[in-house]
């Protein structure tokens, strides 16, 4: 495949540089995703914009006869204050230029290119009811790449599910009539008291943290609301399942102990944790080393959650890292040194090498049926094994 040519290029760094100029929460990314909807239209994709209800979300579609459906999957929110700390915005655009760049490439290769523009990562992730609501049923792979100071393999992120608990007891003078109280915050100290105790007997890549949001408003009364949040989170599905179980049992216990009435509800979009395809993974190191990226890092342990997890359970998917710094940079993500690093020379020359590495794996999958069997059949094994 060739490299990618000067006016593509010119046009990615523009939409790098415009989507970060106007940083946009998530759900609210109305300008970056009219900017990548308009780059794939000018090149011939045919596209859905306000993709399945959500407004700021896209799928775009270039065909060429039956044959793989590669997707990208392009991100574009930002964050407040910081704007693009995450950098999002040439995260985004190294997705749509890997579709581009891809078509521009295609020759004979049969098959269908989709982007999938993907609003909101960093809060309420649309690819969760993306995936729920059937997007990428008809998907082989699904590819994108966070940018980082350091290449790193897809690896494993948590299985998270978000539940609140709010007690419910009886105001009472907590000093001349204590007996006439049902106290909602004891109920959810003790919430806290067996969960602590829970612990113990979990297994050590889960994860249970909260807070308390309501907890009384003076002390001097007996409090008849209280309320706790917590992220369960869960190296597989089914073991959040379980966990998320007890921690629930845990809440029940503490509104039985103290005669409160107990709510359970999720109070955000949990997310599946990722199944890295490895073998996905390890045709886009074979092409990460032809285009010169050889410093390479195999993933380390599960860290959070994304909603990139959700898609990984419906089909084929990685989510690697990439090096945007300069030799001996290391800004983390979420810093404002991280966003301008997004812009500078070595970013842009990650992102040139990364479009082509990824247009070529896209094309390798097209072009042999027997590594995306290889691929299907590690993937059903994963999904079955989770
Ligand atoms: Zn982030
Ligand atoms: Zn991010």
């Amino acid at each position: 495949m060739n490299c990618i040519d000067k006016h593509l290029k010119e046009e990615l760094f523009a939409l790098n540089r415009y989507i970060y100029e106007h940083p946009e929460l998530g759900y609210a990314e109305f300008k970056s995703s009219e900017a990548h909807v308009e780059l794939l239209k000018k090149h011939g994709f045919k596209t859905e914009y306000g993709y399945m209800g959500i407004q700021t979300g896209f799928r775009a579609e270039y065909t060429n006869g039956a044959g793989p459906t590669v997707a990208y999957l392009s991100e574009y929110d930002a964050l407040p204050e910081v704007g693009h700390g995450c950098g999002h915005n040439i995260m985004g655009t190294l997705s749509t230029g890997a579709a581009i760049h891809l078509k521009e490439n295609l020759g004979d290769t049969k098959g269908r290119i989709i982007v999938i523009g993907t609003p909101a990562e960093e809060t309420d992730g649309a690819k969760v009811r993306y995936a729920a609501h059937g997007a990428f049923d008809d998907v082989d792979v699904a590819l994108i790449s966070h940018p980082f100071y350091k290449n790193v393999k897809s690896g494993i992120s948590f299985a998270l599910k978000a539940l609140r608990f709010t007690f419910t007891g009886k105001a009472a003078h907590a000093a001349a009539a204590p007996q006439n109280g049902i106290n909602a915050l004891d109920a959810c100290i003790s919430t806290f008291v067996n969960i602590g105790l829970l612990r113990q007997q979990i297994v050590p890549t889960a994860r249970i943290h909260g807070i308390i949001k309501n907890g009384g408003t003076t002390a001097n009364t007996i409090p008849d609301f209280a309320c706790a949040e917590f992220y369960v989170r869960a190296a597989s599905k089914s073991y959040l399942k379980e966990l998320a179980r007890k921690v629930c049992a845990c809440a029940k216990a503490g509104a039985a102990a103290a005669g409160a009435g107990l709510e359970i509800t999720e109070y955000e979009t949990g997310n599946d944790n990722l199944l890295t395809n490895h073998t996905l993974q390890e045709c886009l190191c074979r092409n990460l080393v032809k285009v010169g990226i050889t410093n390479i890092e195999e993933a380390g342990e599960a860290n959070g959650s994304t909603d990139v997890g959700d898609v990984s359970h419906v089909c084929p998917t990685i989510h690697p890292s990439f090096n945007i710094m300069a030799p001996g940079e290391q800004y983390s993500t979420h810093t404002a040194e991280f966003r301008e690093a997004t812009l500078r020379q070595p970013a842009k020359e990650a992102l040139v090498k990364n479009v082509c590495a990824l247009a070529m794996t896209g094309k390798e999958i097209m072009d042999d049926p027997q590594l995306l069997g290889k691929i299907k059949a590690e993937f059903k094994t994963a999904v079955e094994n989770d």
